[in-house]
């Protein structure tokens, strides 16, 4: 028996099979085609090769400029091996003797040069391994794209444990057969961690070298709860782990009867209590858990699951299922924030070196126009039709909001030129979170329609701290003065130019915070569905000078670990029933 630690993302706890899904491992099956396929197999091959030397040769350009013409010539070896005679003799004496797909002929030929290579006593031989291992997946990468990680041969029960998994990844997860996942990298507010939750899918990150740890079918327990995966459990762990999945499955029914009641505070303030979601179908679980709108769509998730670039009719039909799932309620649909930890990064030839500085966001919008524009022009034509605003994400500048608002009445003009109708009056706002935006809100607070708080990429910011880097983990924290004044000034800002302020990051869900939150003047909270009802249930349990005493003490600490362990300690002992889900008691 193994205890692996990590970081708790998701609630949950389970038990399930293990299922290594290594960076270098290519899960690859040996499928055979019919005779009449062979040709086209042949040609596949063919044109993953021409592929990847372009792209190879790319890629060797810009490392030229970059690094010069000397470290450059590693990607002359990669040219040299993909135009090398024997291998493709190989490759295609294996499609056609053995009449197996491209991907299978090819990964099978690597892995014996790989294993020749790896078997060679001189180190420059060695050294080469790694590099073929890049060419099989680059080659790899071209046959099967995005299917490569929607791997089929897992079994129902299957725990995914991987190095590391992209937001597109997780998602593409068939559900019936994956039931939780543990990953060595990634914190807290990865977007991986949050398309877990949205998913309700058990999981625990940064867990260091969790793949070094187990094997494919292993007998594992994944308590979500704790953050911690326990391998080859005893008898005694399996029969504490399934009393605690179900002591945490009750917890949820509990919770069931707050669904149709208002999210009001002890001494009657309403609280708006919206949900944050990634895809249509969300929409219901967020009106079933009690939710009043939706304040967080975060519409990138629409190129993450898809091989192809949306077009207007796919965001239009997107906004249209939300719209009429949600019968009036609010949409906020935030336009797309690709970059950084999501897309651009997989798709890049080129990744880039701090991409959570670079090209992400609003600003990979404004350099994609016509795509933010296809995006826009949907917007616009679905706000005919209900409640919808609009919100930009990551803005750092005057220039930049107002740059993007010129794009919306740019799209309004167009509409009006062919008689489509939309909302003249859609509310425009924007994220707050980065420590700019934060420090001009008052400017923003003039010419932006509302706020909404992201602490997620705020605290990152304002700390500089990697929010998917398990290394830092524990300096990731919401709870930081640093912060709390940040958003003290951004809804005090909001409050004196009239304009609604709410909160999206994760730690909106989080009970202390979300009482932090009240106690500096929020009103609207929007959460992932499943936090809804233990948040619902936070705030009618506290009234609002409860929660001003708090956030005044809370902010007044200079130390982080003094105002969080306040922030727990006094929330707890006010409400304990909001973290009743919360710890599932490893020896009960
Ligand atoms: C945030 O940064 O807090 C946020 C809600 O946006 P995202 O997590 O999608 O970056
Ligand atoms: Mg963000």
């Amino acid at each position: 028996m193994k205890t692996i630690h990590g970081i708790p993302v998701s609630s949950g706890v389970v038990i399930g099979t293990v299922y290594v899904l290594s960076d270098s491992r290519r899960h690859v099956r040996r499928r055979t085609v019919a005779p009449d396929r062979v040709q086209s197999e042949l040609a596949r091959f063919d044109e993953a090769r021409q592929s990847a030397i372009e792209d190879i040769n790319q890629l060797h350009h810009a490392a030229e400029r970059e690094m010069g013409a000397e470290a450059a010539k590693i990607f002359l070896f990669h040219v040299g091996a993909l135009n090398d005679p024997n291998l493709n003799r190989k490759v295609r004496a294996k499609i056609e003797d053995d009449r197996v797909t491209a991907e299978y002929a090819i990964s099978s030929v690597f892995d014996d040069w790989i294993a020749l290579f790896g078997a060679k006593a001189d180190p420059t031989f060695q050294t080469k391994v790694s590099d073929l291992e890049d060419i099989c997946r680059r080659l790899l990468d071209q046959l099967l794209g995005a299917r490569f990680d929607a791997l089929d041969d897992m079994g129902p029960g299957t725990v995914v444990v991987a190095r590391d998994l992209t937001p597109s990844q997780t998602a593409a997860f068939d559900r019936q057969k994956v039931v939780a996942i543990v990953t060595d990298l990634g914190g807290k507010t990865s977007h991986t961690a949050i398309l877990a939750r949205a998913l309700s899918l058990p999981a625990v990150v940064g867990a260091q070298n969790a793949t070094d740890l187990v094997e494919d079918g292993q007998t594992i327990v994944v308590d979500a709860e704790r953050g911690v995966a326990i391998v080859n459990p005893d008898e005694d762990t399996i029969e504490r782990a399934r009393r605690a999945g179900e002591r945490a499955a009750s917890y949820q029914v509990s919770l069931r009867e707050l669904v149709d009641q208002p999210a009001v505070t002890a001494d009657g303030v309403r609280i708006t209590l919206l949900g944050n979601i990634e895809f249509p179908e969300e929409v219901d679980t967020v009106l079933e858990r009690g939710g009043d709108g939706i304040g967080l769509y975060r519409t990138e998730f629409l190129y993450l699951t898809s091989p192809d670039i949306p077009s207007e009719k796919t965001h239009f039909n997107a906004y249209t299922a939300c719209l009429n799932k949600l019968d009036g309620k609010p949409l906020i649909i935030r336009t797309v924030d690709l970059g950084a930890d999501k897309y651009t990064q997989e798709r890049n030839r080129i990744p880039e070196r701090n991409p959570f500085l670079g090209l992400r966001s609003i600003r990979y919008c404004l350099q994609n126009l016509g795509m933010f524009k296809t995006q826009l022009r949907a917007i616009l034509r679905v706000s005919a039709h209900g409640p919808v605003r609009i919100m930009f994400p990551l803005i750092t500048s005057i220039t930049e909001f107002r740059q993007a608002k010129m794009l919306v009445h740019d799209a309004m003009e167009d509409l009006d030129d062919e008689g489509v109708p939309y909302d003249k009056d859609i509310p425009i706002g924007m994220m707050v979170e980065v420590p700019s935006a934060a420090i001009l809100a008052p400017a923003f607070a003039r010419e932006a329609d509302f706020f909404s708080i992201g602490t997620n990429d705020l605290v990152q910011y304002t700390l500089a701290v990697d929010r998917t880097n398990e290394r830092v983990a524990p300096l990731y924290n919401p709870a930081h003065p640093a912060v709390t004044k940040l958003i003290r000034d951004v809804a005090r800002a909001a409050r004196r130019a009239d304009i609604p302020v709410s909160c999206c990051g994760e730690a909106a869900g989080e009970p202390d915070f979300a009482a932090l939150l009240l106690g500096l003047g929020v009103r609207t909270l929007s959460v992932t569905a499943s936090d809804i009802p233990p948040i619902k249930r936070l705030i009618r349990s506290l009234s609002i000078p409860q929660c001003e005493r708090i956030a005044k003490k809370a902010i007044s600490l200079d130390s982080e670990t003094e105002a969080s362990a306040y922030l727990r300690d006094r929330t707890r002992k006010l409400v304990p029933q909001a973290f009743d889900g919360r710890s599932v008691d490893p020896q009960g």
